[in-house]
């Protein structure tokens, strides 16, 4: 388990009211952790309940949280392992390959297979990264080596 874990805190409820009951708050936390490989201890209750702890202490400790943890009304805890579990993401790694130097650029799986005709590849593990925008970019590169190899099929 990490000791110091990074905290991601957006509150959607602060641009879009329509996002809690009112006088009510929406916080989304995210804690970066290992895969499930890389990272070899279970999920269980105790590393779960020992991360959420973590969060709502470096939570707690902003101005206007203090309170945090007596007020929450509802949560939703999602593990690698429900990633995993849920949305098929290999080894429960939610945002694709690592962005390693030689995982990145010209480095990373590419389009176009170099091994299987025919064979095309789109999302967050492939060039250019993880991030919706940027996978959106992935399938637009996508669509032009298809369009490049199947000319006869294009839409335009
Ligand atoms: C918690 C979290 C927060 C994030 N926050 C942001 C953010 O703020 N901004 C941002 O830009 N990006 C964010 N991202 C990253 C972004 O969501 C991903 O990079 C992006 O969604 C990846 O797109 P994708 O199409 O590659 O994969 P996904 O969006 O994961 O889509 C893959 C889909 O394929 C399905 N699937 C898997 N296996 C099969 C199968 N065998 N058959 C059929 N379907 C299958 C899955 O269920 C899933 O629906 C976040 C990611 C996570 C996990």
């Amino acid at each position: 388990m990490i000791e110091d874990p990074s905290i991601y805190l957006h509150i959607p409820s602060k641009v879009d009211p329509d996002m809690a009951p009112p006088g009510c708050a929406s916080f989304y936390v995210l804690t970066p952790v290992s895969d499930l490989v890389c990272a070899q201890h279970p999920w269980n209750e105790e590393v779960v309940d020992g991360y959420r702890q973590k969060a709502l202490a470096t939570l707690s400790a902003l101005p206007g949280l203090e309170d945090l943890q007596k007020n929450i009304i509802s949560e939703s805890i999602f593990t690698p392992e429900d990633f995993k579990a849920h949305f098929n993401a290999y080894r429960g790694s939610t945002f694709g390959l690592q962005p390693t130097l030689r995982q990145s650029n010209h480095w990373r799986p590419q389009p176009k297979s170099k091994r299987c005709e025919g064979l095309y590849f789109t999302g967050s593990s492939v060039h250019p990264g993880a991030g919706v925008p940027i996978v959106i970019e992935s399938g637009r590169l996508c669509a032009l080596e298809l369009r490049r190899d199947n000319p006869e099929d294009s839409l335009a």
